[in-house]
């Protein structure tokens, strides 16, 4: 399934509440014209068309709590299937895809996985993940620079994941829109790669502080580029107090026995938590039995 909005998008038609954005005056704007990202306020994604900034302000509040309702469906949902859902952030070309394919190879005979696929164009990535045989849904973004809560849901209602499972999503390439938006996963994950600079997290501080772990990767070319590892975990820290980071290479393997720990760690506590709601309901059942039970023997 590939889903589209924004230019040339007619299968994807549910603009309303999702990513695309309402102005002021009740029109929707839906990412058909360039961008200007200088707006004011948390929301990258939200545009400057000369509006005085307290009237943005307001349109950023509206845009991020209509996705926040759709993020707390999808949360509730993981929830309910003790799905351990990871969000994944970069710049375009920090190997995310690659890391993915290599992840679900090394975990499928272990856990069910299901993975959302966001770009702009193509299906390119999905076809990659379905090699893997892991069921992938693509959505094509348009214009748009980052997924929302409501495409994720959509994308979910399709792929129907398995119970104790894990939803991998990859986010549009950008190290900045997708910070804002909740999908309702359980961590955002950012990747930053060695071919990158290493001043990344000082020059995008929002995604780095939203993000739970960091893993480094294409650590096998390390040799030759110029990419100091404890200098970028320095500035990732100075942004995120005691941010963990993981340091691999998707094409070499380095560094995947910690990676998939942690993943393998949170499998676990997703199960857990959904045992102990299934826990809290049979005795919640069985209590109104006994409750049920008293009042029947006192009538
Ligand atoms: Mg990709």
């Amino acid at each position: 399934m590939a889903t589209t909005r924004g230019e040339g998008g007619p299968r994807y038609r549910s603009l309303a509440p999702g990513g695309a954005h309402q102005h002021a005056d009740g029109t929707w704007h839906t990412h058909d014209h360039a961008h200007d990202h200088a707006a004011p306020g948390p929301l990258g994604a939200v545009h400057d068309h000369g509006m005085p900034a307290e009237r943005i302000v307001a349109i950023e509040q509206d845009i991020l709590a209509r996705n926040d309702a759709f993020a707390a469906r999808n949360r509730q949902l993981f929830r309910d299937r003790g799905s351990f859902a990871l969000n994944f952030v970069s710049s375009p070309g920090s190997g995310k895809t690659t890391l993915l394919v290599r992840t679900i190879e090394a975990l499928k005979a272990s856990y069910p996985v299901a993975v959302v696929e966001g770009d702009q164009q193509t299906s390119l990535d999905a076809d990659r993940i379905r090699a893997t045989g892991a069921a992938a849904v693509q959505i094509n973004t348009g214009k748009g620079c980052h997924l929302d809560a409501q495409m994720v849901g959509e994308a979910l209602a399709a792929l129907d994941p398995a119970e104790d499972g894990l939803v991998l999503i990859e986010n549009v390439g950008n190290l900045v829109c997708p910070a804002a938006f909740d999908l309702g996963e359980a961590h955002k994950v950012v990747v930053l790669s060695v071919t990158e600079g290493d001043d990344k997290p000082e020059k995008y501080p929002d995604m780095f502080r939203a993000a739970d772990l960091m893993v480094v990767n294409k650590v096998d070319l390390l040799p030759y580029v110029k990419f100091d590892v404890a200098a970028a975990v320095e500035r990732a820290r100075r942004i995120r107090p005691g941010l963990p980071v993981v340091e691999v290479s998707a094409t070499s393997g380095a560094g995947f026995p910690e990676w998939l720990a942690w993943i393998e760690a949170g499998i676990a506590a997703a199960r857990d938590a959904r045992d102990r709601d299934l826990n809290a309901l049979r005795q919640r059942v069985a209590e109104l039995e006994a409750k049920l039970r008293a009042a029947g023997q006192a009538a």
